[in-house]
């Protein structure tokens, strides 16, 4: 191993947390995906809690301020955009700072509809938004039996905690240099550019 490899940045914890409403005539999407269901979540952006929930502990183990913060719902530029690309911008910062994503868990909080058979489309939406592999992304989904705004189908909660850890510099580039939008590298040992 070279004695001159660049001096890595530590590990960063960020943690996030989203709740939306449902409302009748949106479409359900959640972690990127299109899911079948009679109301969907209502919001600025297409609404997806998991993601901005996601985004907000990328954000948060950056050390920067919130979603709200930098991607106000008053710029009419972020109306109806999908919520992944708010992920592929805030990991463009993640890896320009030299980081990249160790791993990440994520809870939606749902009654209905069922989400089991979505959570590996979702992980994989993710883990190609965030630039990881889709090893690296927990997805779980919890019911809260009847209980509270979420369990009486009110809207539908997300919590997320980010792990990140230094990008492994890519030959002959130093770290972070010429960090493209999500622009996929080659693996290098374990963990991803
Ligand atoms: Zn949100």
């Amino acid at each position: 191993m070279s004695e001159k490899a660049p001096r890595a940045p530590g590990l960063r914890i960020g943690c996030g947390a989203d709740v939306h409403p449902l409302a009748a005539g949106r479409r359900l999407v959640l972690g990127g995906i299109i899911i079948p269901h009679e109301r969907g979540l209502s919001g600025h952006s297409d609404a997806d809690v998991l993601a901005h929930a996601i985004c907000d502990a990328v954000l948060g183990a950056l050390g920067d301020p919130d979603m709200g913060v930098r991607f106000p719902d008053s710029d009419e530029a972020h109306r109806g955009r999908s919520s992944l690309e708010f992920l592929r911008e805030v990991m463009s910062d993640a890896r320009s700072r030299g980081y990249t994503i160790v791993n990440l868990d994520a809870v939606v909080l749902a009654e209905a509809p069922r989400l089991q058979p979505h959570l590996e489309a979702m992980r994989t939406a993710l883990a190609e938004a965030l630039g990881c592999p889709a090893a690296s992304v927990g997805v779980k989904a919890k019911r809260c039996e009847g209980i509270g705004a979420v369990g009486r189908k009110e809207g539908i909660a997300a919590q997320a905690v980010v792990l990140l850890g230094p990008a492994v510099p890519v030959a002959g580039a130093a770290p972070g240099a010429g960090a493209g939008r999500g622009a996929p590298r080659p693996a290098r040992r374990k963990g991803r550019a």
